[in-house]
């Protein structure tokens, strides 16, 4: 393994050369051609080293699936060791507002140890390492299992074409035995980490019309309804100020956090204080009754996410708005799916116009509309691999990784889940503060280089145990 890591510190700087033509092609995800480009630039790249590619053509972008045969020739158990996937994506979100970059977002620079560029964290640097790692080990015959690699072209905008690309390639992923991503930043100790899933997201639209015109609130007051007040008594049906869903059947089947998610959450010694320091509260939001880490990874959440009607401060007008909406987004944990829940919240809507002929109109003035979501992920901690990666983490970072059972966000990847339906885990090698989505995303030089460190002793480690 010292030759391997000797390799990869003496080529360090072509290796960030390569990396940094990769983030010069502005591969946003609704720009085709540059996306193209940067899947041609993957291709030349990978062409030197795998034993298998496959370029998948679907009506969006392209999805690129590689594959790297063990070679390691003193391995006596490479047959049986397993094979993994690692997941990837090389579309990047748009850079604006373009002004508050530091240096421009496709001219990636070192600062103060840190790259920055669009879609260094998040995702091309990440993969990267990866791919440095994979690379180091073929070139001394020490890749001890099977690796294959799948390269989505359009994960920032949901990956809408990536089932039907996985469906047609259904060979490729039949034998998975566990998948790794590393993608987002790190957890916000600073420490390393290692995740076991993701809530799940459902967002929700309400539009209630209910007039023409804005009217004067004088003329037509006590006449004309006022949308914002209606759209609120819908909410209280909804939500109430305990953070409690109220829509009927939300917490059926509800999955319950098994014992090494509940120890792993009680390691993580999250203190109310911690909270209300970073975030400035003096009281908590949510489900009262359940413990503050429960609240923020094993349990469902209800938000609204925005609510407008009508105009305020410098542009308000003494009117009744002809108009009022609110958007709603819900965190799913393990067994609630978006579909279930879109289901349940059109039907609480139908039972409220029993009440009354008014609520019945109100109800007939809503338009709901819903954004495809995702479904959550999760793998239990019990298994095998656990102590394999945290090992390897520890490894690379030279610190153990902190064991985070559920991210509260949300991540694209129960579609992938579904095709492979193996235990997924979520390596992040970008530090917290990386500024994903935002202006002067980076990525710490010092982290880059753990990652590759973290990701071969994951294939070497990995590589090395028979299944
Ligand atoms: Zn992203």
């Amino acid at each position: 393994m010292l030759k391997v890591l000797d390799y990869f510190n003496d080529h360090k700087q072509t290796f960030l050369d390569d990396l940094f033509h990769f983030l010069r092609i502005p591969s946003i995800s609704n720009n085709k051609a540059d996306v193209e480009k940067a899947s041609l630039w993957l291709k030349r790249r990978l062409e030197t080293s795998v034993s298998h590619l496959k370029i998948v053509k679907t009506s969006g972008n392209p999805v690129i699936l590689a594959e790297w045969e063990p070679i390691a020739s003193n391995e006596k158990n490479i047959t049986k060791s397993p094979t993994v996937l690692i997941y990837g994506h090389y579309d990047v979100q748009s850079p604006e507002p373009l002004d508050q970059w530091i240096s421009p977002p496709f001219e990636p620079e070192i600062r103060d140890g840190r790259i920055f560029a669009r879609g260094v964290g998040d995702n091309k640097g990440q993969l990267f390492t990866h791919l440095i790692a994979i690379e180091c080990l073929t070139k001394f015959s020490a890749l001890g299992l099977r690796v294959k690699f799948l390269f989505d072209g359009e994960e920032e905008i949901g990956s809408p074409n990536l089932d039907k690309a996985l469906i047609q390639e259904k060979d490729f992923l039949s034998d998975i035995d566990l998948v790794f991503v590393s993608d987002g930043p790190a957890d916000p100790s600073w420490k390393p980490t290692l995740c076991f899933g993701a809530r799940g997201i459902v967002t929700a639209q309400i539009y209630l019309n209910s007039a023409n015109n804005d009217v004067h609130s004088g003329n037509f007051g006590g006449i004309q309804p006022n949308p914002a007040i209606d759209l609120m008594s819908v909410l209280q049906t909804i939500v109430n100020d305990n953070g409690t869903c109220l829509i009927k059947g939300f917490y059926n089947d509800l999955f319950t956090p098994d014992e090494g998610a509940l120890k792993a959450a009680e390691e993580l010694k999250r203190t109310p204080e911690m909270y209300q320091k970073s975030l400035g509260i003096s009281y908590f939001g949510g489900e009262q009754d359940i413990p503050l880490v429960h609240r923020v990874m094993f349990r469902p959440t209800i938000n609204i996410r925005g609510f407008q009607s009508g105009n305020v401060r410098e542009h308000a007008k003494t009117i009744i708005p002809k108009d009022a909406v609110v958007e709603l987004d819900f965190r799913l944990v393990p067994n609630q799916k978006p579909a279930q829940i879109q289901d349940l919240f059109l039907n609480h809507l139908e039972q409220l116009k029993q009440k009354s002929d008014r609520w019945k109109a109100m109800i007939n003035r809503c338009d709901m509309t819903f954004e495809a979501g995702f479904a959550p992920i999760y793998t239990p901690l019990n298994l095998p691999w656990t102590e394999i990666l945290a090992q390897s983490i520890t490894e690379g970072f030279g610190e153990e990784p902190v064991r985070i059972p559920l991210l509260g966000g949300s991540l694209p990847l129960y579609n992938l889940y579904q095709h492979i339906k193996k235990p997924m885990y979520i390596i992040p090698f970008g530090q917290p503060d990386q500024g994903n989505h935002a202006p002067n995303e980076n990525l710490m030089l010092e982290w880059f280089e753990k990652g590759v460190v973290t990701s071969m002793m994951l294939l070497k480690n990995l590589g090395s145990r028979s299944i």
